[in-house]
């Protein structure tokens, strides 16, 4: 099967003959009937969306928190 024509959820498993969207925040594919909506974008699930708008105790690089180096 050519690469890029063909995708498999990273939720539900299920295949689809298009590549699915990817969730921003983890990167995984998600299919229309596994994706959530948050905030006006698409993730694979409430707390990927939740993570990336308000930020969570994973592993994220923050945009915000810049190397504040003041000694
Ligand atoms: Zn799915
Ligand atoms: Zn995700």
């Amino acid at each position: 099967m050519p690469p890029g024509l063909s995708d498999s959820c990273g939720i539900c498993r299920q295949k689809y003959p298009f590549s699915l969207p990817r969730c921003a925040m983890c990167r995984k594919a998600f299919c229309s009937a596994c994706g959530v909506r948050v905030g006006g974008a698409r993730f694979c699930s409430k707390a990927c969306g939740h993570a990336f708008f308000y930020g969570s105790s994973a592993d994220v690089d923050d945009p915000e928190r810049e190397s504040a180096d003041d000694e």
